[in-house]
């Protein structure tokens, strides 16, 4: 018999957490999960699977649009904001009921309140005490917004899935991935648009020559894009609309302003200080190779540890973990080679290291690049264009990146991660024959690198 009332106590039920806590009780491990907020984590419900439903529905006003050159009459078009926001709650409504079956099928225990952590075998939920034999905080991260007046004017990816009412003019503010993709989403279902972020060019960290690319593909989609540029106040004008002054002098007038400037780690009350759980600067929980805290019973993994914030990292790492807790497995999460997509329009994928970054290592590098207008669009008259990019060591010939900007970006991108990763060289692709009619073949003909 155990000393604990459990093996495992998770705190957090999202992505991260929920895989850990699945795994280890159909393990036979002894399980308990605490969830203040919203069952399955942000991905679920405020973060990759409503912005895809809003990335979907965004679209449908340039595929209306390209209809008319393959002969269709489209009829006359409307966007009703609530249908959508709706039946998105619903779709999450669906998925919170399968990740609470999971959970429960599983035979973890399941409850529901805020966990704080009251020593190091014990936490507190809803007033009662639960001991265990480990735990495991999983408690993700949090919108940061900067302090700036009018601040309470401001909404982060928490609200914005659930606005009252659709704008008609919307600012995003950010460089990042998500703030690329909300101005897509915006402008896609209609509002006037323009994203402010205060560098010279947005998501910084890919390839430079994608970036440009796509500041200027997104231009086209009638994202106004103001770079070099930061909000210092917000105003609310009498009619409700919001008055914005930027850092250039000048004032921008709009109905909803939205900030994506990056995520904090989700510690609030968590009693990581009492316990003396060591945090970096930003709050992030310090772990070693193991998930574990520098309390040897105290592990954490996913954004609350803030290696790689993304959804398929905090899974691989929740399993990583249970595996070595309870199968005596190797912990260690391969973080090389993480391909990632953006969900801007067009679609940008991407997987290995950037033209910078290869030269940055000094590798002596060939660099493949095609830019074309999509087949589709030959006809549908859209000036939208697709880049694709090859990064390859000379002396190996391995394939060190590969950059996609264009429809299917992430789905193209996930099938090459899968060649990189077994170390696929650039014969290797020359020697693919490729899929015809296909962008994707591109990637498999592309036959001269670049002149320096
Ligand atoms: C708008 C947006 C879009 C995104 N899009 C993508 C994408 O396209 N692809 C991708 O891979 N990733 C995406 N992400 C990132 C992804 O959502 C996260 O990396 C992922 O959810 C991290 O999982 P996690 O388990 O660490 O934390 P989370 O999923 O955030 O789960 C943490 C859970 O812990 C709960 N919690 C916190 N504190 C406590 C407490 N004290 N007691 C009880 N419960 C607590 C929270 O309520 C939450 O449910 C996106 C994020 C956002 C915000």
């Amino acid at each position: 018999m155990s000393a604990y009332d459990f093996d495992l106590f998770v705190i957090g039920a999202g992505s991260g957490g929920v895989r850990a806590a699945r795994m280890a009780a159909a393990m036979g491990v002894k399980v308990a999960v605490t969830e203040d907020r919203y069952l399955g984590g942000t991905c679920v419900n405020v973060g990759c699977v409503p912005k895809k439903l809003f990335v979907y529905a965004s679209h449908y006003k340039e595929e209306f649009n390209d209809a008319a050159g393959f002969g269709w009459t489209v009829g006359e078009r409307s966007f009703d904001w609530p249908t959508l926001r709706d039946r998105k709650n619903d779709e999450i409504s669906r998925l919170n009921g399968i990740y609470r079956n999971l959970l429960v099928n599983s035979g973890c225990k399941l409850l529901e309140g805020r966990g704080t952590l009251v020593d190091e075998h014990t936490v507190a939920v809803n007033g009662k005490n639960y001991t265990a034999e480990r735990i495991l905080l999983a408690t993700g991260g949090w919108p940061f917004v900067p302090e700036i007046p009018g601040k309470e004017h401001i909404i982060s990816s928490n609200e914005v899935f659930f606005l009252e009412s659709f704008p008609k003019r919307a600012v995003v503010v950010g460089g990042g991935y998500i703030a690329v993709e909300f101005a897509g989403i915006f402008a896609g279902l209609g509002a006037e648009t323009s994203l402010i972020y205060r560098g010279d060019l947005f998501l910084r960290g890919f390839d430079r020559d994608l970036r440009e690319f796509v500041a200027q593909e997104v231009a086209k989609k009638h994202v106004d894009l103001k770079f070099n540029n930061n909000i210092e106040s917000i105003e609310k004008q009498a009619d409700g609309s919001l008055l914005l002054t930027l850092t250039d002098g000048s004032t921008h007038e709009t109905d909803c302003v939205l900030y994506a400037t990056g995520r904090v780690p989700n510690v609030n009350d968590l009693g990581l200080e009492a316990l003396g759980v060591e945090q970096q600067k930003n709050g992030a929980i310090i772990v070693n190779d193991s998930f574990q805290t520098n309390v040897p019973s105290v592990y954490a993994i996913g954004d609350v540890i803030d290696r790689v914030q993304l959804t398929p990292v905090a899974l691989a790492e929740g399993m990583a973990l249970v595996r070595h807790l309870y199968q005596e497995g190797n912990p260690a999460v391969d973080y090389d080679l993480i391909p990632t997509a953006v969900f801007c329009q067009p679609n940008i994928g991407t997987v290995g290291l950037s033209e910078e970054q290869a030269r940055e290592q000094g590798k002596d590098i060939d660099v493949y690049r095609s830019e074309f207008r999509a087949m589709k669009h030959t006809m549908s008259g859209s000036d939208e264009r697709t880049l694709m990019k090859m990064i390859v060591e000379k002396s190996s010939d391995k394939v060190l990146g590969v950059h996609m900007v264009g429809p299917d970006a992430g789905e193209i991108i996930q099938g090459l991660a899968v060649a990189l990763k077994a170390g696929a060289t650039k014969a290797v692709f020359d020697a693919t024959i490729g899929i015809h009619p296909t962008a994707a073949e591109e990637f498999v003909t592309m036959r001269e690198p670049l002149k320096k």
